[in-house]
């Protein structure tokens, strides 16, 4: 079975500047994704173990670390892509007609998930995702990597508010980092997420 890896990402790292620091995406990148990437493989290979000696007296931890680090490895790897130097401005098409439909207007889900991501309590994500089940949109406060979430609705757009991600640059002023991810929302790459998990049938 193949262990994760850290992908690379699609952009120099100088180039979300000035709205994303070369030095905060290299950290970011390079040391707090890669850990989770460690962290989840680390996680499995000891569930390994645990199946192999069948000895079970660590289960509740390791499904605890699965959990926690394969979902931050999962949720780093969409943000790269939810993010281009090109990015910002407003989505288009059927993904702006289903905000229009979920939300009421553009603004109104921007505020939404802006209010969402903000006032995360300790560390998590503010997202957009895809309920299958209702076939709607919503948006979703996700604490650490992995909690507070609806199951079966796959994230579109994260907005990562764990202070790794904008302290250095941002230092408290969180309102600040997130007025810059909107203006490097790579809204595409958020519209093909849209309508390959509107193909998703739950039940
Ligand atoms: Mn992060």
């Amino acid at each position: 079975m193949s262990a994760y890896t850290l992908p690379e990402l699609a952009y120099d790292l100088a180039a979300l500047e000035p709205h994303y620091s070369a030095e905060v995406l290299e950290l970011h990148h390079d040391k707090h994704h890669a850990a989770y990437v460690a962290g989840a493989n680390a996680a499995l290979e000891k569930l390994d173990q645990a199946r192999t000696s069948d000895d079970y007296g660590s289960i509740n931890q390791l499904q605890k670390n699965l959990a926690f680090h394969l979902s931050g490895h999962v949720l780093h790897s969409m943000f790269w892509e939810n993010l281009s130097p090109d990015g910002g401005g407003v989505p288009e098409g059927e993904l702006a007609a289903a905000v229009d439909d979920g939300f009421g207007s553009l603004d109104h889900f921007r505020n939404q998930l802006t209010q969402a991501a903000l006032n995360v309590q300790g560390s998590g994500w503010g997202a957009l995702t895809w309920e299958p089940l209702g076939q709607r949109l919503i948006i979703e406060q996700i604490y650490d990597h992995q909690s507070n979430v609806g199951q079966g609705a796959p994230p579109l757009l994260v907005l990562d508010m764990w202070e790794h991600a904008y302290y250095l640059q941002y230092r408290n002023v969180k309102a600040d980092w997130v007025d810059a991810f909107w203006k490097i929302v790579n809204w595409p790459d958020v519209a093909a997420r849209f309508s390959r998990a509107r193909t998703l049938e739950l039940l």
